[in-house]
């Protein structure tokens, strides 16, 4: 392997788009993902304007836009009548010509299509069986040992691995996240099934629980994701399944149209996900070594903005892997142009949860001029 190579730990949404951006701009990259297989599925994912154009960038907007579909009308509904809600939170009602360039996908496509482009570029670039366990780094580069005794050398190491990084463990020596006590569940039910329950589709605030549920796959499939407080549930992934009693509970005393989806919902896929917390780091990178994406900046997903983050997080990173020669010095550029913003944003979605937690009498939504969310960003031209 070259010594040029750059060394990915982790093929989630932000290690696989950073190695296509790369690719992009003419460097070799080799991703290690510790599964046998590629992609976490069974839930869709919305893709904020920043994640969509930043793919745009890079190629996949033709596919983007054939596999995914766009917002429709949609409100943040009362929980018990199903009604559009006045207040602070019913201001999120919205329309689609407001969101033109968000997507809303299945993640197994949304993985396929960067999978496929990086496959084009260099079919060996993603190795899977791959768990990255140990680093040692020098003046010359960066040699990364693997679970199964291999080991790679690179020129710089990006920690892509998620939540749980290792690469963040190694470089920072940090504790395990906190428990927030806070479990999506997350479910998809097919049209034909959920026709009669899928009038309105929106966000809804209940007293335990919010629920939003938006279509994927050419309409033909409700994506639902509900955030519950006060469950006793530790796991994270797809091999926790929900009960229908479970469902049910949490949506007791809920407008018929969620009760009816509750009721759908395919058991055998319905995860429930504990959610973890970190709190934001100053630093994300030593010498050649750094961390992108949920790694370095693990966002609840209040804002739905996690995986855009990662994404953006990419072509920066690409960006200054061009205008640096020094692989220390671009992850020094990368780390400058991107904390600040990813920090706030990890901070604001913390401060949503506990709007969603306050329930629907609860507190106010937060004012648009103190959301780094909705403040004005492009990836491709932010300066470095
Ligand atoms: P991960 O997806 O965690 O990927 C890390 C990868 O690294 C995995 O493939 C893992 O197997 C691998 N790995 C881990 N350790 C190692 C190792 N030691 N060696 C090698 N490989 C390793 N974001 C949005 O933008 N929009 C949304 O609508 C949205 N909805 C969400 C809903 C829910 C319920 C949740 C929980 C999150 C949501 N997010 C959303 C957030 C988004 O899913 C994450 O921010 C994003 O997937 C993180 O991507 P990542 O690649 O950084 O990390």
């Amino acid at each position: 392997m070259s010594e040029d190579t750059i060394l990915l730990a982790g093929g989630g949404i932000a290690g696989l788009t950073a190695a296509l951006a790369l690719q992009r701009r003419g460097r070799r990259v080799v991703v290690l993902e510790q599964t046998a297989r590629i992609g976490n599925v069974g839930a869709g994912i919305t893709l904020r304007e920043t994640a969509s154009r930043s793919l745009y960038s890079l190629g996949l907007k033709d596919r983007l836009d054939a596999t995914s579909d766009k917002p429709r009308p949609g409100a943040a509904l009362d929980y018990r009548t199903g009604a559009p809600l006045a207040g602070s939170l019913g201001q999120r009602n919205w329309v689609a010509t407001d969101f033109a360039d968000v997507h809303m996908l299945h993640r197994a496509d949304l993985f396929r299509l960067l999978k496929d482009a990086i496959d084009a570029h260099d079919p060996h670039a993603v190795q899977l069986d791959s768990r990255v366990t140990a680093f040692t780094q020098d003046d010359e580069g960066v040699t990364v040992t693997l679970a199964d005794g291999r080991s790679l050398r690179g020129a710089a190491l990006i920690g892509c691995d998620g939540l749980r990084s290792a690469v963040r463990g190694l470089l920072f020596g940090e504790a395990a996240p906190r428990r927030t006590g806070i479990v999506a569940y997350r479910f998809l039910v097919p049209l034909e099934q959920a026709r009669p329950y899928a009038k309105a589709l929106g966000m809804s605030v209940g007293p335990r629980a919010s629920l939003s549920r938006y279509l994927i796959q050419q309409g033909t499939v409700v994506n639902c994701v509900a955030f519950a407080h006060g469950v006793d549930i530790t796991e994270e992934g797809w091999n926790r399944h929900a009960t229908r009693a479970e469902l049910l509970d949490l949506f007791a005393g809920w407008h018929e149209d969620v009760i009816g989806l509750a009721s759908c919902a395919p058991l055998e896929t319905t995860a429930c996900w504990a959610l973890y917390d970190r709190d934001p780091l100053q630093t994300w990178v030593r010498g050649r070594v750094g961390l992108l994406g949920d790694a370095a900046h693990p966002v609840l997903p209040f804002l739905g903005f996690g995986a855009a983050l990662g994404i953006e997080d990419a072509i920066v990173l690409a960006r200054a892997f061009e205008a640096k020669v020094d692989p220390a010095e671009a992850l020094k550029t990368y780390e400058a142009a991107r904390r600040d913003r990813a920090n706030a944003i990890l901070l604001e979605s913390r401060r949503q949860g506990e709007i969603f937690r306050a329930g629907p009498d609860g507190a106010s939504d937060i004012p648009p001029h103190e959301r780094e969310s909705r403040a004005p960003y492009d990836p491709l031209t932010a300066a470095l």
